[in-house]
């Protein structure tokens, strides 16, 4: 029965890399408008604290009409004003504070409110703005009425700083919103999804009023609406202690029988995320999905945002409630504790889901990814580009792999106990984080130092390529020889433990083993029970590298005792061969075969200072042996 799941849900459910960088591509279209956006220094004057939109939506027109309310705390002494981020294309009517009117200007994007009073620090005071307009088209999509079935959707998508081009807000990544309500009125036959929890729907005139609230903070570009003729639909996940998550559905009704077959694995996984993580952080009020005109997704905070409901949106989006949502990376330098995260747990709903079967898949597909190029790193260095911020290759799929890969080099509990740590740091949790903080987690965790893993593998750029050569060395034992070759020059080495796999002649036998791989053609003796006939590299994917050369050597003499170094190398390169036996000639060929220098007679350090950086060929002849292999210049 599981089997024909798997085949019937085949389709939809296997990791498509592409997939992977389509939304990448996506999301990097909704950043577009912030890259613009300056901070204003004036959001370090209050602290928001509540606000509550009223908004009158029609799909019918593109058109918004509202009342925001914001409580905040003044955290200077007599301030005399509160500025808002809102789009110069929408007008103010009115500003009120304390029933009465106020004066305000709205220049350059900025909503400036004189206020009547001033406000000492660490008091509470409140100001409400109406306004109304017709929201920009910036292509940043950030409110846009698309059409399904010949019904519109009015759908608002923010991240992070489209937010003012519908309504007056702070758009900062410092201060969450400790609580919001959102009221709708729309014409009756339409329905509006939002964050947090529906607390009434009121009919009267043809009108209907939905009011939701959430008592979470909130980054401001995770609020969101979207109004149409949805229909609704509820799966529900048992927490076991007579609790329960509500997953709440929006869905077009053209679609609502397919949607009801794909959404019910929605609570498999946030059962699996609660275990391996920590509880869904949002699990007093609710998570949902709402359909919209929209190729990808978006994580608004309890209610993401689906063009879709294919397994791997599902998973990913539902993930960044815990990255993204609860936890907001505070730096786009640092984007893929929100992508490489959500990618990450999307790799392990399908190691741990769908009886596994995809779990292989989605780590080839990832790795290949990355594979793709030699170099790039996942920090991202140039926040204004934005192809770098949103790189599927980069911040999605190695992101996702330097936590898989912690995982293998911290240990299975330990990875988990430092992730688990990390999620339930008071200092970060409903608020932002950087990736020096993740990292004293995993060190804690570990009880070890991982500031050379993450210059090599989130700093620096590239991958290990792996050679290895083996050969029996006495009765059950196997030498092996391994060396790497950095595919970047920005590491020099990476010191990784290096997971083997050897086979007997058959193949009906096998044998795994760990090497510490800490320098160049490092030797190892390994002890499998038969004799070895073949050897892989990293079978199980727990690395990012390429195998480039596994050499069976039936002589030990040559391989033993022949060793050139150092390599890589800078200005020359020495030749240790075993004893008695002279160097005939030394060659250094090109990788496509053209033959650059030549030395003649017993020669033992080879000058190759004037050759440029690159990745050569030294070919060294003895009486008895003819050797072979690839050196690179740094
Ligand atoms: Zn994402």
């Amino acid at each position: 029965m599981a089997s024909f799941c798997v085949a019937i849900l085949g389709f939809a459910q296997k990791p498509d890399v592409q997939f992977i960088d389509k939304m990448a591509f996506q999301e990097q279209k909704s950043v577009k408008s912030k890259l613009a956006f300056v901070e204003s220094v004036n959001y370090n004057e209050t602290d928001f604290v509540y606000q509550r939109m009223e908004w009158e939506i029609n799909p019918d027109t593109l058109f918004v009409k509202g009342e925001i309310t914001t409580f905040f705390k003044s955290k200077i002494q007599n301030l005399d004003k509160v500025e808002f981020d809102l789009h110069q294309k929408l007008t103010v009517d009115s500003v009120i504070q304390n029933s009465k009117k106020v004066a305000f200007s709205h220049i350059q994007n900025k909503l400036t409110v004189t206020l009547s009073e001033t406000v000492n620090s660490e008091q509470l005071d409140s100001v409400s703005v109406y306004y109304h307009g017709v929201p920009p088209d910036t292509k940043s999509g950030a409110f846009t009425k698309t059409v399904h079935n010949e019904v519109p959707n009015i759908w608002t998508l923010s991240e992070p700083y489209g937010a003012m081009e519908w309504w007056p807000c702070k758009q900062s990544l410092a201060d969450k919103i400790d609580s919001i309500d959102i009221i709708v009125t729309s014409p009756e036959k339409f329905i509006t999804a939002a964050n947090g929890i529906l607390i009434s729907e009121n009919v009267s005139n043809g009108k209907r009023t939905m009011h939701w609230k959430h008592r979470f903070p909130i980054a401001t570009y995770l609020i969101a609406v979207s109004v149409t003729n949805y229909s609704r639909y509820s799966n529900f996940l048992e927490l076991g202690d007579g609790r329960k998550i509500e997953i709440l559905n929006y869905v077009y009704p053209e679609d609502l029988e397919e949607t009801q077959q794909k959404t019910p694995v929605t609570t498999d996984v946030i059962a699996l995320y609660n275990q391996l993580i920590g509880e869904y952080p949002f699990a007093t009020e609710k998570y949902g999905h709402a359909q919209f005109g929209w190729g990808g997704g978006m994580e608004h905070q309890t209610v993401s945002f689906m063009g879709g409901f294919n397994f791997d949106l599902i998973a990913h989006e539902l993930a960044h409630q815990w990255f993204g949502d609860y936890i907001t990376l505070g730096s786009w330098h640092d984007i893929w504790l929100n992508e490489g995260f959500a990618t990450y747990l999307t790799g392990l709903s399908y190691e741990h889901l769908l009886d596994g079967v995809w779990w292989p898949v989605w780590k080839r597909a990832n790795v290949e990814n990355i594979l793709k190029k030699p170099g790039g790193s996942v920090y991202v260095k140039d926040t204004t580009k934005i192809g770098d911020i949103f790189s599927g290759r980069l911040s999605y799929s190695k992101g996702a792999y330097i936590l898989h890969m912690l995982r293998f080099v911290l240990g299975e509990e330990n990875f988990f106990r430092g992730l688990k740590s990390y999620f339930n740091d008071p200092l970060i949790a409903n608020g932002f984080a950087r990736t020096s903080q993740f990292v004293k987690h995993m060190e804690t965790a570990g009880d070890t130092t991982l500031t050379e893993f993450f210059n090599d593998w989130f700093y620096g750029e590239g991958y290990p390529v792996y050679s290895a050569t083996f050969l029996p060395a006495e009765a059950n034992s196997t030498k092996v020889i391994l060396s790497q070759i950095p595919s970047h020059q920005s590491v020099n080495f990476f010191e990784m433990p290096v997971p083997v796999r050897v086979y007997n002649f058959t193949k009906t036998d096998s044998a795994d083993f760990i090497l510490t791989n800490t320098k160049n053609n490092q030797e190892f003796v390994i002890h499998p029970n038969f004799k070895v006939a073949d050897l892989k590299i990293d079978p199980e994917l727990w690395l990012v590298s390429k195998t480039d050369k596994i050499v069976k050597s039936e002589t030990q003499f040559n391989f033993n005792k022949m060793v050139v170094y150092p390599n890589p190398f800078t200005n020359s390169v020495s030749i240790r061969t075993a004893k008695n036996s002279e160097i005939i000639t030394t060659e250094i060929v090109s990788v496509d075969g053209l033959l650059l220098k030549k030395t003649e007679g017993n020669n033992r350090n080879i000058d190759l200072s004037t050759l440029p950086r690159g990745v050569y060929i030294i070919r060294i002849c003895t009486k008895s042996s003819h050797f072979e292999q690839q050196i690179v210049k740094q």
